[in-house]
């Protein structure tokens, strides 16, 4: 099959490349426009560098390959940027979704795989969540990703031959298992990589957001999954037939402290934490109910191991420092 994977030299995108790049035979084009992927990041396929809000750009891409398969990840996804200038969220991640899905539809692609987020959910009543709970976003960044989601289940009709997957993910860290891959990004700002950042020494100490949230150590709960299973999530989509939503979680939730902890050990490294303020527009406790992708697509995910995931994650960025 021919597959064009937007956004195919970032963080996710390249570790799904790599995927299917070792364990299939399919046809890879990577669109990126390089703002924030590397191009050494992709590891398989043709790059061909392009940004999606030039329609005609993209149409040429289309009109010389004959897709099966579109997998979107190319979007913006810095939460507090999405409070500050949302317009640029709705432009990059739900304008340019409606411009792809419409070339989907003229050249008839038959399968429209979308990267989506927990962040959909926003501060949900409770800690488990499923696809069909209530979707309220607390940002721009989150209304970008659910508008292109409500768009593509739209889509979907009698007429068309077109299915949708929407994966929603929980907090995706970690480097691949081969320690070919990781994250480039070295602004990141998640709390792994914080973490990360500060064993390597690269900073002098970390802040936790709030320790007064209403769960066991008073610190925010969330699932880490590690991006290799991430990346095994999107293998299924594409074997997958039909349309639908699929949380990608391991339905594990971790706290902050855990997490720091964590780090902690696996590093062999005490380092300084200060207690801050809540950081605004934090969900106090948010874990993937995953029995949907688990039962329906067969997903079988191997790193449900937040030790793997925190040192895969320290050790790539040692590698990384060392280059
Ligand atoms: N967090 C923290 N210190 C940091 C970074 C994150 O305490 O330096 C907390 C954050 O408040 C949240 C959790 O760690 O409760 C996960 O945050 P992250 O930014 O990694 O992912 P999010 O769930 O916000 O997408």
């Amino acid at each position: 099959m021919n597959i064009l994977i937007t956004g195919g030299a970032g963080y996710i995108g390249s570790h799904v490349v790599k995927l299917l790049g070792q364990t299939t035979q399919h046809n890879i084009i990577v669109l990126d426009n390089l703002s924030t992927g590397f191009q050494h990041a992709i590891l398989y396929g043709k790059l061909v560098i392009c940004d999606l809000s030039i329609i005609k750009e993209v149409e040429k891409i289309f009109q010389h390959n004959n897709f099966d398969i579109i997998i979107h990840f190319a979007a913006s996804i810095d939460v507090s940027e999405s409070l500050s200038n949302p317009l640029k969220y709705y432009e990059n991640n739900t304008l340019n979704s409606i411009n792809l899905i419409k070339m989907a539809l003229k050249y008839k692609v038959k399968k429209f795989i979308f990267s989506s987020t927990a962040a959909v959910y926003g501060n949900s009543k409770k800690m488990f969540v499923n696809e069909n709970d209530d979707t309220q976003p607390l940002n721009p960044y989150g209304w970008s990703k659910l508008m292109t989601e409500r768009i593509l289940m739209d889509m979907v009709g009698d007429t068309q031959d077109f299915e949708y997957i929407i994966l929603r993910y929980f907090n995706v860290a970690g480097a691949s298992a081969d320690g070919k891959l990781g994250s480039y990004n070295k602004n990141a700002t998640h709390l792994i990589n914080m973490a990360t950042k500060v064993v390597v020494g690269e900073l002098e100490e970390m802040f936790v957001f709030g320790n007064t949230y209403n769960t066991k150590d008073g610190t925010c709960i969330r699932d880490y999954i590690h991006i290799d299973d991430l990346a095994s999530a999107h293998l299924k989509a594409v074997e997958y037939s039909g349309s639908g939503i699929f949380n990608c979680g391991y339905g594990q939730g971790y706290s902050v402290k855990e997490v720091i902890e964590t780090m902690k050990k696996v590093s062999g490294k005490d380092f300084k934490i200060n207690i801050v303020g809540k950081r605004i527009g934090d969900i106090e406790a948010i874990v993937a109910d995953n029995k949907k992708i688990l039962t329906k697509m067969q997903w079988h995910p191997q790193y449900n191991d937040l030790d793997f995931i925190c040192k895969s994650s320290l050790d790539w960025y040692k590698k990384q420092c060392a280059m």
